[in-house]
């Protein structure tokens, strides 16, 4: 190469990274996501609150503490934004602990019957928490776990979030890696991936349990909203929630949400699985095949508000906020009443690892675990 041209290339690639230089701090500042301290557990530990944000004024603050969606906002039909999910005014009020609000749920999202499983031919015991039963990992689950956050850069704000679950941990085998990615889109959802991997054979059913009222958090009862979900059949269960292992049709029951229907107008009909239910509390076999789909839909008629969920996975609990009874106080003082919120827990069907006809919930060494679930807001 003569003098020439490695000179005038020299001045190119000099040109060139002073632009990139310049370039820094707008693509920074697009892509900064607001970190904030949100106390100290009592051990010491600080938890900490991130902000995700988009271009058309969306928020969702997301802590360490239990992967927790804290604050999630949303806009109506007239563009005014609410906080559309249920949560504590602060970080202690998260350790009481309040029924999952918002929280990743891990290893098991969901019952486990009898507290136990096998698997390889070897049985493996859990804690026992819901009655007889396992529910939503045990004793101390991934909602009860800090996590640590790596925020995004570029593009749409997203946090990541890494948790390592010991062998043994809750009764479940293998070093379970996590990580879960919060991203904030440009479409006004907010997407979840999930992914694990084990160094031996165990079940994962990961999820998580925010609990929606489109109204606005703390604005009543969800009754009146509107609920479509994309199945034709749903786990029928015992009294202890657990599925009988039938997957009965929805048709003639107060379980058909093929056609949007509000939440109220059946919840009250003399129905055993209503009753075992204490309303829904249940899981909705997707009628979709493989891949991302729409589920469900809701839509909350006074203030235009609506959700969609799209998932990777089979399932989706439906439940309608049951055992919420007015005896809690939540963000801005706001009082929690029966039925002040709704969960669509996407997951694997409850009960799975005792379950050889429902989609495996197994996970092997040098596999990966990895599903997507989408809430997605607009307003009509
Ligand atoms: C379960 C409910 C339970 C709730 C706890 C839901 O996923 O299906 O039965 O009460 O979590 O908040």
């Amino acid at each position: 190469m003569s003098y020439i041209r490695f000179a005038s290339v020299a001045a190119l690639l000099g040109a060139l990274t002073l632009a990139c230089l310049a370039q820094a701090p707008a693509q920074k500042g697009k892509s900064d996501v607001k970190r904030q301290d949100f106390g100290k557990l009592p051990d010491g530990t600080p938890i900490e609150l991130y902000t995700l944000s988009n271009a058309k004024g969306m928020q969702a603050g997301i802590m360490t503490y239990g992967g927790v969606v804290v604050s999630l906002t949303a806009p109506d039909r007239t563009g005014k934004f609410a906080d559309v999910v249920l949560g504590m005014a602060g970080l202690s009020g998260y350790l009481t602990p309040p029924p999952y609000f918002g929280a990743l749920i891990g290893r098991y999202g969901n019952r486990i019957g009898h507290a136990q499983f096998s698997l390889d031919g070897k049985v493996f015991h859990l804690p026992a928490n819901d009655g007889a039963n396992t529910l939503h990992g045990g004793l101390k689950g991934f909602d009860k776990r800090v996590w640590k956050a790596t925020p995004g850069t570029g593009g749409d704000q997203s946090l990541e979030l890494t948790y390592t679950s010991q062998d043994g941990e809750e009764g479940f085998p293998g070093n379970l890696s996590v990580k879960v990615l919060y991203t904030l889109s440009a479409k006004n959802e907010l997407r979840i991936d999930y992914t694990a991997t084990t160094d031996k054979n165990t079940v994962v059913n990961l999820t998580n349990h925010s609990y929606f009222n489109l109204a606005g958090q703390g604005e009543g009862d969800i009754l009146g909203h509107e609920v479509m979900i994309a199945a034709d059949r749903f786990t029928p269960v015992d009294s202890g929630l657990i599925p009988t292992g039938e997957l009965r049709s929805v048709k003639g029951t107060p379980f058909d949400f093929s056609k949007s229907t509000a939440i109220g107008a059946r919840i009250g009909q003399n129905d055993e699985q209503l009753k075992f239910g204490k309303g829904y509390d249940h899981n909705w076999v997707l009628n979709k095949k493989g891949g991302m789909a729409k589920a469900a839909e809701v839509h909350e008629p006074k203030t235009g508000r609506v959700m969609e969920v799209w998932t990777t996975e089979p399932g989706l609990q439906f439940y309608t906020g049951n055992f919420l009874d007015g005896t809690l106080t939540g963000k801005g003082g706001k009082v929690y009443p029966l039925r002040g919120a709704f969960c669509m827990e996407t997951q694997h069907y409850p009960d799975s690892p005792n379950r050889p006809t429902f989609p495996t919930t197994e996970l092997k060494p040098g596999a990966t675990y990895h599903t997507t679930t989408a809430y997605r807001f607009s307003a009509r």
